[in-house]
């Protein structure tokens, strides 16, 4: 098939012929760059599948359990293979967790005890930890059980305040909470090696405090993981990169035996731990994703990528830049207005396989302060490893983009969203 035939594909799906070669002419200038990603999911897979052989991950694996789900060989083998990837002691890989905010629950809950401090030396956590920690006054949190939170800002060159960060480590200090992805913030995303030199940093100061990370939207970006740089723990969820948007559910933590069985007996109960959690039918699915999990990957960052050099080319503030090296899968765009983050959202919803039909709008979010739009026509639902988009309607306007299982998909993504802005007249190209 030549490039007209595709052209005509574009076209019959609606594609304005500027549209299309707006975006063709962008995406050849990217070639460097998106080789580079490919060599790098190259690496992550034959790791994946090398942690798969290691732990002589069998068919026999793939069947599941019912009931307390006791010698479930299949999800003991999937707990081997992510401890084989992350180059960890052990790991928790269940969908008995429920989401990203579980898993760190579990992770931080698990291994603190009343009279504890937990210390972020990257500033604010994501939002819904506000909650379970207890900066933000919620039941339950671990404020309520006599744990202690501070935090050191980064300074505004998005460095480390080592200054701060020694000042605010003392006696209680147990658990350091590293968040490697900016989430909805606009600090820097960390890259593994600045996870390495502040964990070092801190061990320097005090060699028996855990220090985790909250690993969400940063698996797979780059050959290493912060496990490998001295993290005790690293967490995440299923349903973004590792999941490789086939896990329909679930968390995973890797770390050290003895976190690992902290978290366990949170998650289930003392005496229980580990030995608990029937897979159902899930195991094949998490099997699966984990090992489509890097190539679904670098389809994300090829289109976060391509989202920000077009709207970078028109004129609108990407975040990151449209040059800047990535540590995770989220793109942020600034319009400014209302109309064109609306005009955004439903070209992402009309390039979806499911759900293309409907038109999202605005609305009021538990947790959030402002309506909020989102764009998602998914598989899995919530899954924003698949091709998303929210934003909250509010100044800067900014969207906040990511996922895509295929690059052809979120290239389309991004495409209907251009289109959208151009019939509105909000754009030309
Ligand atoms: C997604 C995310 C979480 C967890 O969110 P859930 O919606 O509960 O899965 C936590 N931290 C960061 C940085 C995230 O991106």
């Amino acid at each position: 098939m030549g490039t007209d035939e595709l052209k005509k594909y574009y076209l019959a799906l609606g594609i304005d012929e500027k549209v299309y070669d707006f975006v063709t002419e962008t995406e050849s200038s990217l070639s460097d760059r998106f080789t580079a990603i490919d060599k790098t999911a190259e690496l992550n897979q034959i790791k994946v599948i090398k942690a798969m052989q290691d732990a002589k991950f069998a068919e026999a694996h793939l069947n599941g359990t019912t009931g307390y789900g006791y010698n479930d060989i299949g999800r003991d083998a999937i707990e081997e293979v992510y401890a084989n990837i992350f180059k960890t002691e052990d790991a928790l890989v269940r969908q008995q967790i429920t989401c990203g905010t579980h898993a760190l629950t579990i992770a931080l809950s698990g291994n603190s005890r009343p009279g504890d401090e937990i210390l972020s030396p990257c500033g604010k956590v994501y939002d819904t930890l506000e909650g379970v920690i207890g900066i933000r006054e919620s039941k339950g949190s671990l404020a309520e059980y006599g744990i202690s939170y501070r935090q050191v800002d980064l300074l505004s060159d998005g460095e480390f305040d080592f200054d701060n960060i020694r000042k605010n480590i003392n006696d209680k200090t147990k658990l350091i909470e590293i968040q490697r992805s900016k989430g909805y913030d606009t600090r820097p995303t960390l890259s593994v090696a600045k996870i390495a030199e502040i964990i070092k940093f801190i061990k320097d100061i005090k060699p028996d405090v855990i220090c985790m990370v909250d690993n969400c939207y940063g698996e797979f970006v780059e050959t290493i993981e912060p496990s490998e740089v001295g993290a005790d723990m690293v967490v995440g969820s299923l349903i973004k990169n590792p999941g490789g948007g086939l896990a329909p559910i679930g968390g995973y933590i890797c770390g050290t035996k003895e976190c690992i069985e902290n978290c366990a007996i949170r998650l289930t109960s003392p005496g229980l731990a580990k030995e608990v959690g029937a897979s159902l039918g899930v195991t094949r699915s998490i099997a699966q994703g984990i090992f489509m999990a890097p190539t679904v990957t670098a389809a994300a960052l090829k289109g976060a990528i391509l989202a920000a050099n077009i709207y970078e080319k028109l004129g609108f503030k990407a975040i990151p830049d449209s040059c800047e090296d990535r540590y995770d899968i989220i793109q942020a765009i600034e319009f400014g207005k209302p109309e064109y983050i609306q005009a955004f959202c439903e070209g992402i919803q009309a390039a979806a396989p499911v759900d293309s039909f409907v038109t999202p709008v605005p609305w009021d979010m538990p947790g959030y302060d402002s309506q909020v739009i989102m764009a998602a026509g998914a598989f899995v639902s919530g899954a924003s490893i698949e091709l998303s988009a929210d934003a909250p309607m509010k100044a800067p306007y900014a969207v906040y983009f990511q996922g895509g299982l295929t690059y052809p998909h979120a290239k389309f993504g991004i495409m209907m969203s251009l289109q959208k802005m151009m019939e509105k007249n909000l754009v030309l190209c």
